[in-house]
């Protein structure tokens, strides 16, 4: 009962904002985090478990938007969570940047403001749909989730992730039904010159991007910088 109420105060409490999601541009309507899932979420992201701090992301962005966070482009994840990051504690954040330019590395203040990321290469609406060279195939997939690229590292077979990642095969005429065994022999039954185009999907996977340059006070050098990957989550 107690949590039922809970939600039920956000829910009147908290503004209601639209995004839209890379992978899908389908337009995708959010709350911001509370401060008491804030603290949860700081509190998780402080722990030595990679485990630990990846289901609390995975739990705000599921909380705030409704979209199974098991199922989403990893992209997908990240830029949502950014979103919501930026309405709920706010767009603007304080950064340091060094300089060896003394013997005592000078510190530089700067700031990067969240809204400004950007998702290279941009997702295009038919990416998904690979023609399997000299062959009448396609296959029609989606970019691999957070949970794939764990199970990637923790030694899980390429091509198991792969098959996760195929919806469907089929010709220009038809969806063929194929089951998840089926789907692996499929992409175990051609070449690796024919399975190019699959490879090049998930290789090429978007990427969320965030400009962090910054002038060093000192002695006025350029520092190019990127942030990317895990460290937007800790933003
Ligand atoms: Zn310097």
């Amino acid at each position: 009962l107690a949590i039922k109420e809970n939600i039920k105060v956000s829910e009147e409490l908290l503004p209601s904002y639209t995004l839209t999601q890379p992978s899908t541009g389908a337009k995708i309507s959010y709350r911001p985090f509370t401060v008491k899932e804030e603290k949860a979420l700081l509190l998780a992201l402080q722990d030595d478990s990679i485990d630990t701090i990846i289901n609390a992301i995975k739990k705000i962005v599921n909380i705030c938007t409704g979209l199974d966070a098991n199922k989403i482009p990893y992209y997908d994840l990240e830029y949502i969570f950014l979103k919501i990051r930026s309405k709920s504690i706010g767009e603007i954040v304080e950064l340091i940047g060094k300089c060896d330019c003394e013997e005592t590395p000078v510190k530089t203040e700067f700031h990067v403001n969240i809204d400004d990321v950007i998702i290279e290469p941009a997702p295009t609406k038919d990416m998904g749909m690979i023609p399997i060279t000299d062959t009448k195939y396609f296959v029609k997939m989606h970019h691999p989730s957070l949970d794939d690229f764990i199970a990637l590292g923790e030694g899980k077979d390429a091509d198991e992730i792969v098959v996760d990642c195929i919806e469907s095969v089929l010709t220009e005429d038809d969806i063929l039904d194929k089951n998840r065994a089926e789907k692996l022999e499929f992409i175990q039954s051609i070449s690796r010159r024919q399975r190019k185009g699959i490879e090049e999907f998930i290789a090429k996977m978007p990427a969320v991007k965030l400009n962090a340059s910054y002038t060093c006070r000192k002695c006025g050098k350029q520092h190019e910088s990127v942030l990317s990957g895990y460290e937007n989550f800790f933003l």
